[in-house]
């Protein structure tokens, strides 16, 4: 059942149907059937466009044919003529509305559409306009000439233009006014405060645009009555040309299809009485097919100029709700960065800060100013020495690298001096500049350190009694393989074993600390190392014997490599460590394989690579293994303190290089670290 809605309007739209068939009928071009105007073209394409999504269409369409057959009969055309004209009528509009949903898509109705607002909804309706007229002019006119014997292509032209402006005028009217009362709620992208902006810069005030309105009501009256009636004479068809320009310049695409309906048919009406320029050609059909062309070209040309400026006006609309968007946004995150407790800079290529937060401001010292370069704050590596431009945060992140907790020295305008953990990275959105992000850890850090020192006394201090224990331990076990074996000695022997593997265990434990006390606190001597050869006693040492005495030997597979400047005791501990792990994360009983490579990375940096073909690092593990105390396989045969990375980052990073762990394309865990190159220059030393 078709909706009571559609039902009113396919009433209301028969009505104005009638009503329009009545009046083209009325007024014939002389000694034809053919009206001056033909207005029920264009209400006929609104009627069939509003609805053509009802279930009810097919009965807007046959209710349209009937009026027209009707129409045409009442007003003396015969049944024959009648039925011809009527059914030309139905198939040239259903025609237009095939081409119409075609070359528009975003037609009346179709979920998205904004309304009849672009030049494209022009020219998709003068295609779909010029393709049903066109072929209602080859079936229309050929019934007439059917009846009365005479066919002309000026007949054809006339009903092809008449009907073609008819569409075009009224059809556009229709989709503006139908759009002003759809109002469904969504539709309207614009939102009212930009509108609002809009209307406050491009639109006069009210009372100004009434006036124009007047002005422009006024003169257009006056332009046509001197064109078409007082200056019979002389062309003058520029003046009309001109209002129908203002009005869609200053008055927007509704106003301009009703000034066009208002006017044209005024001038049709106008030259069908012998009015105006055109009432000097003296063949009548002629007469008319100049009039509808030149109402045609009129419309055409104020709803492109009308569109045009609606199109330009909507577009204003959205730069302004863009700008303010942005603007909004923009003030937001520079909140979000003054109120930030972490110093944030940003740092061009040259060193420059382009931009600081009140936080950066107080932890580098108030001067932190556009111009200033980060070197000028004194940036130290955490044991006092300077960190050389190469190694400078920004520096490394804006070669690609990702600098994530690199601790440097500071002290601001002379302040007590703080510590900072730095991450930095390139901005994405431009290669030339880096963000540095500071963290004051000055606090968090004096309490680590007071603990990790704690734990270095007494580890250091917990190595005495246990090497009694281990002895004493030892001395036990020799004495009780002299008695003679029982069920008594067989419990001491394993209870004494026990408390050796615990000694043994509380040991590596107390060396990894007192390690990593040394890593952090030794003070760093650089100086070129043959990176090779400290790598080859790593792997003599562990290749004299098989691992832990049970496992096969290890095979190290040793690349050329670059040599690097480094401190040779730390270098000789990091190397250790991670060689260590690498034989020690092996499935039992497999041979490990180690390869050590390294590359010239960069200027003045090396970048070495130890490969194992073991068990690997679990997923997600990769980064967390270098934490204090960390562990990813401790439910396994693996013994350790999961101190020994922790101690490899620190040395790394002591000598401003990074480590990271990957996984081995063949298997296997992969560790990459960079040192300086044996002829990157020295350090300075400031205290
Ligand atoms: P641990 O004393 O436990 O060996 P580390 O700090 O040296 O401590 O290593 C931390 C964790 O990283 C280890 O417990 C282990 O899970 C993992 N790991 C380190 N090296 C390797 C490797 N070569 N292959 C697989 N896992 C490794």
């Amino acid at each position: 059942m078709p909706s009571r809605a559609a039902l009113r309007r396919t009433a209301a739209f028969a009505v104005l149907y009638a009503a329009a068939v009545l009046a083209g009928r009325m007024d014939l071009i002389g000694g034809t059937e053919l009206g001056l105007m033909w207005p029920a073209a264009g209400v006929g394409a609104v009627w069939l466009l509003a609805q053509r999504h009802e279930r009810s269409g097919w009965l807007d369409v046959t209710l349209l044919g009937a009026i027209s057959l009707v129409g045409n009969l009442v007003t003396e055309a015969g049944l024959q003529l009648s039925a011809a004209l009527a059914a030309a009528n139905v198939v040239q509009l259903l025609i237009f509305l095939y081409v119409f949903a075609r070359s528009c898509p975003l037609a009346w109705g179709a979920p998205g559409w904004g309304g009849f607002e672009r030049v494209q909804h022009l020219w998709g309706l003068l295609a779909a306009t010029l393709a049903g007229a066109g072929v209602g002019a080859l079936i229309g006119p050929a019934a007439l000439a059917a009846f009365d014997g005479r066919w002309s292509a000026v007949s054809a032209a006339v009903w092809l233009a008449r009907n073609c402006v008819s569409i075009v005028v009224i059809t556009a009217l229709g989709l503006r006014l139908g759009r002003l009362s759809e109002r469904r709620p969504g539709v309207l992208t614009r939102p009212t405060t930009a509108r609002q902006a809009v209307r406050e810069r491009l639109v006069r005030a009210p009372d100004r645009r009434i006036a124009e309105f007047c002005v422009l009501a006024v003169t257009s009256v006056a332009a046509y009555t001197a064109t078409f009636w007082i200056v019979r004479d002389l062309p003058l068809t520029f003046l009309v040309m001109s209002v129908t320009v203002w009005a869609a310049v200053r008055f927007g695409t509704t106003f301009t299809a009703l000034h066009t309906l208002i006017t044209g048919t005024a001038a049709v009406v106008f030259t069908a009485y012998g009015g105006g320029p055109f009432a000097a050609v003296d063949s009548p059909v002629a007469r008319a097919l100049v009039a509808q062309v030149f109402v045609g070209m009129t419309a055409v040309i104020g709803l492109a100029l009308a569109l045009g400026r609606d199109e330009r006006e909507t577009l204003a609309e959205q730069r302004i709700a863009a700008e303010k968007e942005i603007a909004a946004q923009a003030g937001m995150l520079s909140a979000i960065v003054e109120a930030m407790h972490d110093g944030l800079v940003v740092i061009d290529a040259d060193g420059r800060v382009v931009m600081s937060n009140p936080a950066a401001r107080r932890l580098l010292g108030a001067d932190v100013a556009a111009s200033t370069t980060l070197e000028d704050h004194g940036l130290l590596h955490p044991d006092g020495t300077p960190i050389g431009r190469q190694q400078m945060p920004y520096m490394l992140a804006l070669a690609g690298h990702e600098v994530r907790d690199m601790d440097a020295l500071v002290c601001p305008g002379g302040r007590e001096e703080r510590l900072l953990s730095i991450s930095a990275t390139r901005l994405p959105t431009c290669d030339r500049a880096a963000v540095v992000v500071f963290h004051d850890v000055t606090a968090e850090r004096r309490h680590r350190d007071e603990l990790t020192a704690f734990a270095g006394i007494v580890a250091h201090d917990l190595r005495n009694p246990l090497t009694t224990v281990s002895a004493w331990a030892q001395l036990l076990a020799d004495a009780l393989q002299a008695e003679p074996a029982s069920e008594v000695t067989g419990e001491l022997a394993d209870g004494i074993a026990r408390i050796q593997r615990a000694a043994t265990q509380m040991r590596e434990l107390i060396d990894d600390l007192l390690a990593h006390a040394t890593a952090r606190d030794a003070p760093l001597t650089p100086e070129p190392v043959d990176l090779a050869s400290v790598v080859r006693e790593g792997a003599a040492a562990r290749g004299d014997l098989p691992h832990d005495g049970t496992g096969q030997a290890p095979v190290f597979d040793i690349g050329e490599l670059d040599a690097v400047r480094a401190d040779r005791a730390l270098l000789r501990q990091l190397l250790d460590n991670l060689i260590g792990n690498a034989i020690k994360y092996t499935v039992p009983d497999r041979r490990p394989h180690l390869t050590v490579t390294s590359t010239r990375e960069r200027p003045g940096w090396v970048r070495v690579e130890i490969a194992d073909r073991g068990i690997g690092i679990p997923p997600g593990q990769h980064e967390a293994i270098f934490e204090n105390f960390r562990r990813a396989h401790a439910s396994g045969p693996y013994t350790g303190s999961g101190l020994g990375l922790a101690i490899c980052k620190r040395i790394v990073e002591r000598h401003g290089g990074t480590i990271r762990a990957e996984d081995n394309p063949g298997g296997g865990a992969r560790f990459v670290f960079t040192l300086p190159s044996a002829d990157a220059p020295a350090p300075g030393r400031t205290g």
